[in-house]
């Protein structure tokens, strides 16, 4: 028996069973680092340690053992279908007859990284930017692709000291296709300890990468709030109405509200950048997610939105105006309709990215 075997980005994440499947085995074969994390499994048992870029080596190794009766494993860092030694085993396992083998997934460092920065995750892209394999011309077709796509996007591999270039190709793809505000999460492991920083899309090229870096690139609603970085998913919440909302919408439903900017109104402005004020309630409230400034008054159940001009921009009022006169009649069709305004809120989101509408972006020491 061949057990692949992915033991994760650190001990403590591993699974039972990669752990008995090691304790298990009578051959380890594993690149020499991935060893320090499970020298007390391996003990007493035939150890072959090897080099990076002898990925087929080990695998011919492992079938060479496994012929013999033993039962062998192939340790992979992360998981072994990630970037792991899984998709090595595949590619020649043709060549031989009657192999038994089995995967054993592992904490990839994808999972691993959003879990030290908060929940960045939504759908997402990973990508690696190691050039050894992959045209660069093909990592580049990606990152573009994922970028307009409104995906997370994760970055293994991103820099080594002799290759910068798809690094610096990701960055530059990036600021072109996405809001150069966008929230980024670094993570890096040296040691036993996980660093952890979040910066700006924008800055993100001059800060120190290296190789085992792990990227996470957020998307259009993707923002940071006490210091962790926050991808959500839209789930419907529920707050307490402003007073004076049902009063704006009686009128708004009769047809008697001033479309467009109100500069007579004795409140004007009350958000910063505020080109509309068709909206002066906003009828997608409370929508419940920091993506556009909005914020729950810690302790008290009601949601803020003083911070958040997105919904006084002229392209978003643009963008949903026709669907609340249609959609919308009365108080109550706010809460029926809930769901549909959240995904038109969030696909109206992602059509004006590149707005400026104050990002959240609240790191601890800010
Ligand atoms: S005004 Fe902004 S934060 Fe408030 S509910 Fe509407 S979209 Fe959300």
């Amino acid at each position: 028996m061949i057990s692949l075997i992915g033991i994760g980005s650190k001990r403590e994440h591993m699974t039972l069973k990669a752990a008995d499947r090691i304790k298990e085995a009578d051959v380890i074969i594993a690149y020499k680092p991935y060893l320090e994390h499970i020298e007390d499994l391996i003990e007493g048992k035939e150890v072959l340690r090897r080099g990076m870029g002898d990925e087929m080596e080990r695998v011919e190794l492992a079938i060479e053992k496994e012929k013999e009766g033993k039962k062998v494993a192939i340790i992979s860092s992360g998981d072994p279908g990630i970037y792991g030694m899984a998709n090595v085993y595949f590619q020649i396992i043709d060549k031989y007859s009657d192999l038994e083998f089995e995967v054993i997934p592992g904490v990839t460092a994808a999972t691993y990284a959003a879990s030290a920065l908060g929940a960045p995750l939504h759908d997402l892209a990973i990508i690696s930017l190691s050039d050894l394999l992959t045209p660069l011309e093909e990592i580049e077709r990606k990152i573009e692709h994922a970028a307009i796509a409104d995906m997370v996007i994760v970055f293994y591999n991103p820099k080594s000291k002799t290759r910068v270039e798809p690094f610096e190709s990701a960055c530059r793809i990036l600021n072109e296709n996405r809001n150069p505000e966008t929230p980024v999460g670094i993570v890096k492991t040296e040691g036993t300890d996980t660093i952890v920083e979040i910066c700006k899309l924008k800055d993100l090229e001059n800060q120190d990468i290296h190789m085992s870096t792990t990227i996470i690139i957020g998307n259009s609603l993707t923002y940071v709030k006490k210091g962790k970085m926050i991808t959500p998913r839209g789930y419907k919440t529920k707050a307490e109405l402003p007073p004076q909302t049902e009063e704006f919408y009686e009128k708004f439903f009769n047809g008697e509200i001033r479309e467009g900017q109100n500069t007579d109104c004795e409140y004007f402005p009350c958000h910063e950048k505020q080109e509309n004020c068709t909206f002066c309630y906003c009828p997608i409230y409370p929508c419940g997610d920091g993506a556009t400034n909005g914020k729950w008054i810690t302790d008290k159940d009601v949601w803020n939105c003083k911070d958040c001009n997105w919904i006084h921009n002229d392209k978003v009022v643009d963008e949903i105006l026709d669907f609340v006169k249609e959609n919308i009649h009365s108080m109550e069709d706010f809460d029926r309709k809930k769901k549909q305004l959240l995904k038109l809120r969030r696909a109206t989101i992602y059509k004006t990215r590149n707005e400026d509408y104050q990002r959240c972006f609240e790191l601890d020491d800010e």
